[in-house]
């Protein structure tokens, strides 16, 4: 499903890959999350929070304690 290398993805601050903050794996995102939302990574099961790189601009996935 997931295709990179193409152009045409205007979603905000979506369609990007993060990291599990636990494991390093790739979180697998549907598209639609947003800040706040909790993610389970595939690989180890750990959940993280989407949180928003003010800076940058980007969503980034945090530990969740
Ligand atoms: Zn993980």
């Amino acid at each position: 499903m997931l295709k990179w290398g193409c152009c045409a993805s205007d979603s905000l601050a979506m369609a990007r890959e993060l990291e599990c903050p636990t494991c390093d794996a790739p979180l697998v995102l549907q598209g639609d999350e947003k800040t706040g939302d909790e993610v389970f990574c595939t690989t180890c099961g750990a959940p993280s929070l989407l949180k928003l790189n003010e800076d940058r601009d980007e969503i980034y996935a945090e530990e969740d304690y």
